[in-house]
């Protein structure tokens, strides 16, 4: 892989902004900055917050055990995303490819960016076909985006697939973990050293139950992190959202204990599901949600709207006819869901 040949030239030959916090971010506490405009009467916010996060990406280091050159934080892993089609993606004539049914998010970024998308459906068993993947490639392809565990079916990707697809792809292969804390799969974090062309993205919007601060994690090679944040807008992370998330950190038992009792939760409510006479499958998941095939998804989802549960009608997605995608609760909502359903003829 020649990463410079990736990448946009646009972006190799800019020059970022450089903000009045960038060369100093060291010496807060001893110098008196008068650089920025800022309000200087203290009311805790008055002043930029750190624009790489310094604190925070050191403590998510530690915690994931990786170094910090290869952690970029975003507004949301949306906002990473964004990122990777502007670092890599010409509008009007790159591609990347997506395996139907998976994140929305892929699509909706590859239509703002003008930017082309070929489809290659994932097979009956919502796991990747990479030769199909390979066959699909051109020399406009730069980015693969593989959901693992996917969203919307739950399961994991075959990780022989993916190390395929890695080793055979000239671009980027963007794997999407939103939802691995679910799974008892190790993090594909773990093969950066392996592979120049992996992206890992991370979330604290599922397990560590903080999808309100709006923060995404980004893992890849140095060089590629040094790339995003030279055109990432330059306070994309808050100073609420990185104390906010700082705390978090420190209460990983806490979240560690909620993931365990989502993930007794889902097996309970998958066999509770199962005896539902209209219930057609309900799918193996390795994430915080169940597909489950009903007999007739718009009728239910509307049923369940009438009872106030909104569940997320996936019907029209490929493979997914009468899905539904019912997040887990906390088990007393599960339970009553369970009620609900169980009512209904
Ligand atoms: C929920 C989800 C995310 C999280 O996005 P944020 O912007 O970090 O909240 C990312 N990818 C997938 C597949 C998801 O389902």
């Amino acid at each position: 892989m020649n990463l410079e040949n990736l990448v946009r030239k646009n972006i190799l030959q800019m020059k970022a902004y450089s903000s009045a916090r960038d060369e100093f971010t060291k010496s807060v506490g001893q110098m008196l900055f008068m650089d920025a405009n800022e309000n200087p009467f203290s009311s805790g916010y008055n002043r930029y917050p750190d624009p790489y996060a310094t604190q925070l990406r050191s403590k998510i280091a530690v915690q994931k055990q990786i170094p910090e050159e290869n952690i970029l934080l975003g507004n949301g892993s949306d906002e990473v995303l964004d990122l990777l089609f502007r670092l890599f993606c010409e509008p009007k004539k790159d591609e990347i490819i997506i395996t139907p049914p998976t994140y929305g998010m892929y699509k909706v970024l590859a239509n703002l960016n003008e930017v082309g998308i070929k489809k290659v459906n994932l097979n009956s068993n919502f796991d990747l076909v990479s030769s199909h993947i390979l066959e699909a490639l051109d020399e406009n392809t730069k980015l693969i985006f593989i959901c693992s565990p996917n969203n919307p079916s739950g399961n994991l990707m075959s990780v022989q697939s993916i190390k395929k697809i890695l080793a055979n792809f000239e671009g980027i292969v963007v794997i999407d973990e939103a939802y691995i804390d679910f799974s008892d799969r190790s993090s594909f974090i773990r093969e950066l050293n392996m592979y120049p062309n992996l992206v890992v993205i991370q979330t604290f919007s599922k397990a560590w139950a903080h999808a309100g601060i709006r923060l995404g994690m980004c893992f890849a090679s140095k060089e590629i992190i040094a790339l995003l944040n030279k055109i990432k807008p330059p306070y994309n992370l808050n100073q609420l959202t990185q104390e906010k998330a700082l705390q978090v950190l420190d209460e990983a038992e806490t979240y560690q204990n909620q993931i365990q009792m989502l993930i007794s939760e889902r097996e309970i409510l998958k066999s509770k599901l199962e005896k539902i006479a209209w219930v057609q499958k309900v799918y193996t998941s390795d994430a915080n949600f169940l597909l489950t095939q009903v007999d007739e998804a718009d009728k239910r989802y509307q049923q369940l709207i009438d009872f106030g549960v909104v569940v997320r009608n996936r019907t029209k997605e490929v493979n997914c006819s009468n899905c539904l995608r019912i997040s887990l609760g906390t088990p007393d909502e599960n339970a009553y869901l369970l009620t609900i359903l169980q009512q209904l003829s």
